[in-house]
């Protein structure tokens, strides 16, 4: 076993130089890349057209997994912000807003069954420049894409009938950011609603990940969708924020870190844009002890540690009944261990690379807080690769509700446990954080569900499982978590006025 102590840890890569057996040896099945195409340098997607940004400049994007440059990505500055939401203006005053609603509809369908033929493609570079397992690009993260996009075109010219009594019209132009840990996915959440009502939008994805996004941008030409109706500019937060303080700009949809959704909120207080932010959580899985102890742990693993953890709705908090504690931290502990961390595109890979040296960093921080806050840090003893940023599946114990491990996202796969002997005493520390997006309860017993799925101060409650998504489901937060929800009718209301 594992354990961790303050004067044996060390950051588990880049250079590891530990190695443990692994328990379960699989021979590599690595995908093929060779029919993702991707080429040297991309363009800022501008009016229907690929233009270069008026800098000049561009920057590199690199593969987590392993460190290699991918491509570059040109860094728009405020003129060329300037243009696109020129571009976006033009178009919803123009050709978008004149053809009917039922032919939007065909563009988004268009456009989600292209998706579904280039499903491996876009997976395959959404891990290489992502760091996710091919297996959740593959199975969770396209199919959603598209099952958003069919979901949304499907709305499109039945506005009234979603709205009933109400005259539903477009916003305007929308200014959507969004984050790394989902790229396509949070892409469709954004742009598929938006089109969907007859808005037009400039899109910013983030630095680290935006291949997925400018491939779409190939998508919207070859599907035909009217110059100026999706526009993708890229770079890091100076162009975010150029989206934000646009005068032009009638919606600002952002997802993304708890501190930056702050700022973006004070910057549009006195403004007449609307907005929705998706922003941080700390999730709380509440087991009972009547619980399937086994199918909880399953959904546990699921939960924080494929995708890294890198899911703002994660559940990064374990809340265990006392009577099982000890059977399902052991149980834990022994899945831990089956688990594979690595090649991002090695079909048996469970928990890729970490998306970025900066996150790397941070989880390194918290692991390194938790030492000095007394945790009982344990982690698994898989090989993992000595380049590239990855970091061990970890379950903090012997943590307390004020350390800052329980209290701040971490964003990695880390996993802290407390105990709870009743109902009462777990829906008080699930909700004792400034968090409220997601949360989970595992019982036998329906009652129980709706108790605690009526006490907890989050978005989302999942029952008997979590992270499940479903494009007809509202998502969003409580508290600093966010403001407003997507998905589903709520999302669409999101992007009308009334
Ligand atoms: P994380 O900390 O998870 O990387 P961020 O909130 O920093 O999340 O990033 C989410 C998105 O917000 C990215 O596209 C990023 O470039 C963008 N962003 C960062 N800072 C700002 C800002 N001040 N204004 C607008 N967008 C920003």
């Amino acid at each position: 076993m594992n354990e961790v102590t303050k004067e044996t840890y060390k950051p588990t890569s880049p250079n590891s130089k530990l190695d443990f057996a692994s328990v379960w040896e699989y021979a590599p099945a690595p995908e093929s890349a060779s029919h993702a195409e991707v080429k040297n340098k991309y363009e800022l997607f501008i009016g229907g057209k690929f233009v270069k940004p008026s800098s000049g400049n561009y920057f590199e994007s690199t593969n987590p997994a392993n460190g290699e440059v991918i491509t570059e990505f040109a860094e728009a500055s405020k003129s060329d912000v300037n243009k696109a939401v020129k571009a976006a203006r033009k178009a919803f005053e123009g050709e978008w807003s004149s053809i009917s609603a039922k032919e939007r509809g065909k563009y988004l369908y268009r456009i989600a069954r292209m998706i579904q033929e280039r499903a491996r493609e876009f997976a395959v570079l959404e891990s290489m420049d992502g760091g996710k397992p091919i297996r959740e690009s593959r199975d969770v993260d396209i199919p959603l894409v598209a099952a958003h996009f069919f979901y949304y075109a499907g709305w499109a010219d039945k506005l009234e009938y979603a709205f009933p009594g109400q005259k539903p019209e477009a916003v305007g132009v929308c200014g959507q950011i969004i984050p790394w840990n989902f790229p396509l996915l949070m892409l469709a959440w954004k742009i598929a609603p938006a089109l969907a009502c007859g808005n037009t939008v400039v899109l910013k994805p983030a630095e680290t990940t935006s291949l997925t996004a400018l491939k779409f941008a190939e998508l919207v030409q070859e599907a035909g969708l009217p110059d100026g109706v999706v526009n993708i500019v890229t770079g890091a937060g100076e162009t975010g924020a150029e989206i934000v303080n646009h005068k032009d700009i009638d919606k600002i949809a952002f997802t993304g870190s708890t501190g930056v959704g702050k700022l973006i909120q004070r910057s549009l207080a006195g403004t007449d844009k609307k907005f929705t932010l998706e922003l941080g959580g700390k999730g709380a899985m509440i087991v009972f002890e009547d619980a399937p102890i086994d199918q909880a742990v399953e959904g546990i693993i699921n939960a924080i540690f494929f995708n890294q953890g890198h899911v703002c709705c994660a559940g990064s908090r374990l809340l265990v009944q006392e009577g099982v504690a000890d059977t399902v931290m052991q149980k834990l502990k022994d899945r831990m261990e089956s688990l594979i961390v690595g090649d991002p595109l090695d079909k048996n890979t469970d928990v890729g690379a970490i998306n970025s040296q900066g996150q790397f960093e941070t989880i390194n921080k918290y692991l390194k807080i938790a030492l000095d806050e007394g945790a009982d840090v344990y982690q698994s003893t898989c090989n993992i690769p000595e380049n590239g940023y990855f970091v061990r599946p970890t379950l903090l114990s012997n943590v307390s509700q004020s350390n800052r491990v329980v209290q701040e996202e971490i964003f990695g796969p880390v996993l802290t446990i407390q105990t709870f002997r009743t109902a009462d005493e777990a829906i008080q520390k699930a909700n004792n954080t400034p968090f409220g997006l997601a949360g989970g309860v595992w019982t036998d017993k329906g009652s129980k569900i709706f108790k605690v799925g009526s006490g907890l101060r989050s978005g989302v409650v999942w029952a008997n499982t979590y992270n499940k998504f479903d494009p007809t489901s509202p998502f969003g937060g409580y508290k600093e978590s966010g403001v407003g929800r997507e998905g589903g009718l709520h999302g669409l209301g999101a992007y009308l006025k009334f």
